[in-house]
């Protein structure tokens, strides 16, 4: 088998590599090429973690496994380690022998932020030129930096709950040799695409801070609870999702459907706008609204693309098994 340890990953995996990974296994899920298995979280009653698991098989491009991993509050405190570990483990479809064990932290990021890029891609409307972020901690980082790559922005605008944060997005705006603004939510109104990625148990982002053609990627609500845009919105919204079983139990969906202001059936998976069965946005007054939360198939995919670099540059540790 394989081994990708955590600290080759970052010199392994290109945005673009992840972009294109997750464009092609979102592709995969529409056409029912490719399906994520339930997911696992449990409280395992130590170190108040919670540890789970989330696997799928994409029959295109021939990828099986799963992630292993969740969330260890004390770590950075007691340890200097970050607090969300992961590991991903890939297994021969044809035989279910153990092909790969692939360092899961770095490329959630990665993937995650290729998410809302693709999200970008497909929805935002072609003159977008201010990008707004409702978040400046780890992914908000990622998530920016992903979106500046993917669609000529001119500006950068950002709201948090922690404005001591906000120097984190001008950092990359900066790189990127873009001016940052810090603004209040309603000054997101002057933003044509908004990325929220906070892991607020209320909404923060409302529906009349939103201007008519705007595409939001909604990117931290992944656990039943959390919450980041007003369940409004997304009545006002042409909502997509990554996957709809967990947009509307898990995302920022569930809000809407359970106060009766969306349907499942109105939650239309991204795959099939890059498919070209959903026209995706059909006017530039439309407010399109992408509810990623994040599924097993993004890390197999990013993994399966992480394993053939390492492979193809011999930095991969090979072991028997
Ligand atoms: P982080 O701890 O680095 O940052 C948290 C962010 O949330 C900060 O901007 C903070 O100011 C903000 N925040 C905290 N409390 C808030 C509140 N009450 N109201 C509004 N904002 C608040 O975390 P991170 O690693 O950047 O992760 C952010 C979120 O993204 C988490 O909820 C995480 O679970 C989620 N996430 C989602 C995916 C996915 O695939 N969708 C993947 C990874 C992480």
């Amino acid at each position: 088998m394989t081994i990708v340890p955590e600290g080759l990953i970052p010199d392994l995996l290109t945005r673009d590599a992840s972009f294109q990974a997750v464009e092609k296994v979102f592709s995969s899920m529409a056409a029912g090429d490719a399906y994520n298995f339930p997911v696992v979280r449990e409280a395992i009653g130590h170190e108040d973690a919670l540890y789970g698991f989330k696997g799928g098989f994409d029959r295109t491009g021939q990828v099986l496994g799963l992630k292993a991993g969740g969330y260890w509050p004390h770590n950075l405190d007691k340890r200097g380690i970050i607090n969300h570990q992961s590991t991903v483990f890939l297994f021969d479809p044809d035989t279910g022998r153990v092909t790969a064990m692939v360092g899961g932290n770095y490329l959630t990021a990665l993937r995650t932020a290729a998410a809302s890029s693709v999200s970008i891609k497909h929805l935002a409307r072609k003159d977008a030129k201010v990008i707004g972020m409702v978040g400046a901690g780890h992914q908000a980082t990622f998530q920016v930096r992903a979106a500046l790559e993917t669609h000529a922005f001119e500006k950068v605008i950002g709201w948090n709950y922690h404005p001591e944060m906000l120097p984190n997005l001008a950092k990359v705006a900066e790189e990127a040799g873009l001016p940052f603004e810090a603004v209040d939510l309603p000054g997101l109104h002057d933003a044509d695409v908004v990325i929220t990625i906070t892991s607020s148990f209320a909404p923060s982002l409302m529906a009349d801070h939103v201007s008519p053609g705007t595409h939001i990627a909604c990117m931290g609500t992944d656990t039943k609870g959390k919450q980041e845009v007003e369940a409004a919105l997304l009545a006002r919204a042409t909502v997509f999702c990554d996957e709809v079983a967990q947009s509307t139990t898990i995302g920022e969906a569930q809000h809407a459907i359970a106060e009766n202001l969306l349907d499942a059936s109105d939650v239309t998976q991204i795959g099939a706008v890059i498919n070209g069965t959903h026209p995706g946005r059909s006017s530039d007054d439309q407010i399109t609204l992408f509810d990623g939360t994040g599924v097993g198939l993004q890390d197999l995919a990013v993994s399966a693309a992480i394993v053939d670099v390492a492979l193809e540059n011999g930095t991969a540790i090979r072991v028997p098994i």
